[in-house]
């Protein structure tokens, strides 16, 4: 049995500390050593060695990692040498490998059934096509789709109206580049791709009438790590955005946003943001939070807004203060394990500039903060400070926060 798959290996024992090979696209093969012995073997070629390196399998698996298997990934655990192969791929292939591997090591199959011609190394280049490109229209493969390896698809100027639902049937998908089309709606798969990691919607339709329904999914929560929503005339960004925990680039430039949601500041590991060009008047006090390498506010207004804020900081209802524990410890809910209302309630959490999450009890003012206070790199047409809509959770943040300049 052959497995094309992605093998990352950690060295356990190593004098400068772990040492982590970056991931290389591979085929992982098992079976025989010898014709007549039925001692296993793993055969782990990669482009770079083409010939593989031999591990051997029996007396010599630690310990297999299999709960993230659902998700295509698992991890083997060798004794000798000490490495572990960190090894991710197609979810239903995967799981035929680990069962064979398991059946293998158990003694519960004849080992004489796999070939020994498994450990003679293949050509790579018969390693399936990870990477598509469709430059023009008339090569659109209508009719015999993408093929099912594709963890790369580039659909660039095609002017496609609509989201093509064979792309969500491409469970190795990594990167996905549908810029400049006119696809105006996603749909809610699309959040279920499990390994996306960059998905680029530039130059789109996506207006008021999208659905962001396909943001709220586990898998793009916890994989998407770049999003690209530029030119697309939005006026707003949903606040489901907030839990896309993986994020690290994040394009929203040329639309005509007005405001950005207050959930963006509770992005942990957002590190580049590209809002130029766009109508802002003020950005979400909560992004006081993030510590950006590069943040690019070009060409907006930043001219606030002359409000005077009704609500105020008062006893918290219990709903509020069990809203907040659930929000700090990021806890995962849904419709499935909670009230569709409460969902809506914690969903609607607004951010205070220390970082709490507040519902209904809080001040809220404009401040004017510096901009590098929130990113080591700035781009912003000359504006040092902007205003902020900052909420504030307690009379303590006010003290701290509202009054003074930064
Ligand atoms: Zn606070």
């Amino acid at each position: 049995m052959k497995l094309y798959c992605n093998i990352e290996v950690n060295n356990r024992v190593s004098s400068t500390n772990i040492i982590r090979r970056k991931s290389q696209r591979s085929i992982l093969a098992i079976g025989r050593h010898t014709v007549k012995g039925n001692d296993l073997y793993f055969l782990w070629q990669t482009l770079q060695n083409k010939q593989g390196i031999k591990y051997k399998i029996d007396n010599n698996i630690d310990k297999i990692f299999s709960k993230f298997i659902n998700q295509g990934k698992a991890t083997i655990r060798l004794i000798e040498p000490p490495h572990d192969l960190i090894i991710q791929a197609d979810t239903i292939q995967l799981k035929s490998f680990m069962r064979i591997l398991k059946l293998g090591m158990s003694k519960q199959m004849d080992a004489s059934v796999l070939a020994i011609s498994n450990l003679n190394p293949v050509r790579m280049a018969s390693v399936p096509k990870i990477k598509v490109v469709v430059n023009k229209s008339s090569e659109y493969p209508i009719l015999e789709g993408f093929p099912r390896t594709t963890e790369e698809l580039y659909l660039v100027g095609l002017d496609r109206k609509s989201f093509d639902r064979q792309i969500l049937r491409l469970q190795s998908l990594r990167i996905l580049n549908l810029s400049n089309n006119r696809i105006s709606s996603l749909p809610k798969e699309l959040g279920s791709l499990q390994h996306l990691q960059e998905l680029n919607l530039s130059q789109n339709c996506l207006d008021k009438a999208v659905k962001w329904v396909w943001l709220d999914q586990p898998a793009i929560k916890n994989n998407l790590k770049l999003l690209d929503i530029s030119d697309n005339m939005l006026t707003m960004i949903p606040k489901e955005i907030g839990k896309l925990h993986a994020i690290v680039n994040f394009k929203a430039s040329k639309n005509v946003l007005s405001y950005l949601p207050q959930s963006l500041g509770s992005l942990p590991n957002l590190k580049y943001l590209d809002v130029s060009k766009n109508k802002l008047k003020y950005l979400p006090g909560s992004m006081r939070n993030l510590r950006l390498i590069l943040l690019d506010v070009c060409e907006n207004k930043f001219d606030g807004e002359n409000v005077n804020f009704v609500t105020d900081i008062d006893v918290l209802k219990l709903v509020e203060c069990a809203g907040k524990s659930i929000l700090k410890a990021r806890l995962s809910y849904d419709a499935s394990t909670i009230p569709l209302t409460l969902v809506k309630y914690l969903d609607a959490a607004k951010y205070c500039v220390c970082g709490n999450p507040c519902f209904d009890s809080y001040r809220r003012k404009f401040v004017e903060f510096l901009l590098t206070t929130i990113a080591n790199s700035v781009k912003s047409s000359g504006h040092i400070t902007v205003p902020f809509d900052c909420y504030f959770c307690s009379s303590n943040c006010v003290r701290i926060f509202a009054r003074v300049k930064y």
